[in-house]
């Protein structure tokens, strides 16, 4: 069972038509930190009405959702796995990657410095709002 999010409650089940690639291209494990053997949920990047493929949305454990949802509940070492997903070949990851650490970096000098690091194409930046 995997349980979807996305910010209009019918398109919802236009997700679901993406599980089984998001399950192929992640190999069931959290695009994020990597963990496996969670439970994963549907997470949806860019919010476009074309939706047409899985590139919109990534596949995350409930620890990375929680997180990402809840600012709040912000544990910044768990995030020190975004070393490796800012790397992700998967864009609608990396700008995932890039919104959190943009995120830690107000508190987090690591954060920061991963961010000035990586190298990121003009769209990615745009799409995970680096330039604002
Ligand atoms: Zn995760």
């Amino acid at each position: 069972m995997v349980k979807r999010y996305g910010q209009n409650p019918l398109r919802q089940r236009d997700l679901s038509r993406f599980v089984k690639d998001l399950v192929r291209r992640s190999r069931s494990k959290c695009e994020l930190c990597g963990c496996s053997g969670e439970k994963l949920s549907i997470l949806e990047i860019f919010h476009d009405e074309d939706m047409t493929d899985a590139n919109q949305c990534i596949f995350v454990c409930k620890t990375c959702l929680e997180q990402i949802i809840y600012p709040k509940k912000t544990v910044a070492s768990h995030w020190r796995c975004l070393n490796n997903a800012i790397w992700s070949e998967v864009p609608a990851v990396q700008v995932m990657a890039a919104r959190m650490l943009k995120r830690l970096a107000r508190v987090e000098h690591w954060a920061g410095e991963l961010l000035e690091e990586t190298y990121f194409d003009s769209e990615i930046k745009e799409w995970a709002a680096l330039t604002e």
